[in-house]
């Protein structure tokens, strides 16, 4: 079993799209020990620490990290470990013990509408701060992923964000979500905008790849994927609570990190264990809406994702129309660009997506030039 671990619910940002509740509620040493032990019987686990923003609890990544080289000795059992953060906090020491792990650390960062959106609880912008970070956090861990939140009235920055994020930066791990949620409503001229920018990152995507760089831009890549593959990644491991469980600070245990706090959608805590009666009826609700079963794009649209749904229509069964609408969109760039390499026989496109071996291989090449 993977988790999530939400270590506190507290924050040192008030990002203005941000949804989560928050409070000075951190987990205990205790409850963290009683978590990790829901991994078991499994041969490997991934563990993701999460928030709020999970470096305010800095010592139980350690206590974490302590905890499953105790299990690891008793079982063999191999951890993964991974986090989410706004990246402010970040620090040589940390990194170093971050590297020694293999641990990915996703950074929350919105380029150019870093300022406009990320802020400190003082109102202050937070792109300087993140900045100065960037190239530590690189340095260490050169393929650490970098995550933009594109919110309605900033959706025209992030073709040139991701641009700055690859060629001044240097990440090539890339992903870029819009926002959603209460409070955020996308209109037709937003949507507008945002195919613009699609349509000009596909073509950055198909000059990277031309030039032979390995940049990868994670919701075009999972939507490519499901085309090849037929069903998306997001259908094939998500069945809420099966594989993964969110763990509150409480210690309270949820299928996903956006039904957190929910009571109804509560199923069991840390101590207690799962309760299953709870896991088959939050589960018996991942049916997909009527209209999305005669929908040619079901096989690659995240309508299934009961997370995505709670969040755009406050049901899990039913996918919001900003969500559908953006889906649309992703879905015909992903094709386009899809398209645009096969026939030209682009040899990194062909590799990625075509071959197996890929990701050993590319790897070994990094390690050589
Ligand atoms: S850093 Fe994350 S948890 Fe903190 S305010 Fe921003 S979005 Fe919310
Ligand atoms: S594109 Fe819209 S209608 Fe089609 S499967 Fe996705 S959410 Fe359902």
């Amino acid at each position: 079993m993977d988790l999530t671990l939400h270590l506190t619910e507290a924050c040192n940002l008030r990002c203005r799209y941000c949804y989560h509740q928050k409070s000075s509620k951190t987990m205990t040493a205790e409850t963290l020990r009683s978590a990790l032990a829901l991994t078991g019987p499994s041969d490997r686990a991934a563990v993701s620490f999460f928030g709020g923003e999970p470096l305010l609890g800095r010592s139980l990544i350690l206590e974490a990290f302590a905890e499953c080289d105790r299990i690891r000795r008793d079982t063999s059992r191999h951890f993964m470990f991974q986090m989410t953060t706004n990246g402010t906090l970040l620090d040589e020491e940390f990194l170093q013990i971050a590297r020694e792990r293999s641990m990915i650390i996703a950074l929350s960062y919105d380029g150019l509408a870093q300022d406009r959106n990320r802020r400190t609880a003082g109102g202050e912008g937070t792109a300087a701060l993140v900045e100065d970070k960037i190239p530590l956090l690189l340095q260490h861990l050169p393929y650490a992923p970098v995550m933009m939140t594109v919110s309605p009235a900033c959706a025209g920055l992030l073709a040139d964000s991701v641009r700055r994020f690859v060629e001044a930066d240097g990440f090539r791990y890339i992903l870029f979500n819009p926002a959603f949620g209460p409070g955020i409503s996308w209109t037709e001229t937003d949507l507008t905008v945002l195919a613009e920018q699609y349509r000009r990152l596909g073509d950055l995507y198909i000059t990277w790849h031309r030039q032979g760089r390995k940049v990868w831009l994670g919701p075009f890549e999972s939507k490519i994927d499901a085309h090849i593959h037929g069903v998306s990644v997001c259908a094939r491991s998500c069945a809420l609570g099966s594989h993964r469980l969110s763990v509150a600070a409480d210690g309270s245990l949820y299928p996903c990190v956006q039904f957190v706090g929910d009571p109804a959608y509560r199923m069991g805590d840390v101590r207690s264990g799962v309760d299953e009666a709870a896991r088959t009826r939050i589960q018996a609700t991942q049916r997909p809406q009527a209209v999305c079963g005669t929908c040619a794009l079901r096989g690659r649209c995240r309508h299934s994702c009961g997370c995505l749904n709670k969040l755009t229509s406050g049901d899990p069964r039913v996918t919001g129309g900003e969500a559908c609408a953006h889906e649309r969109l992703l879905i015909a760039q992903a094709d386009r660009i899809g398209e645009t390499l096969y026939r030209g026989k682009n040899r990194l496109f062909l590799r990625r997506h075509y071959d197996e071996t890929y990701p050993l291989v590319s790897l070994l090449e990094d390690l050589i030039t």
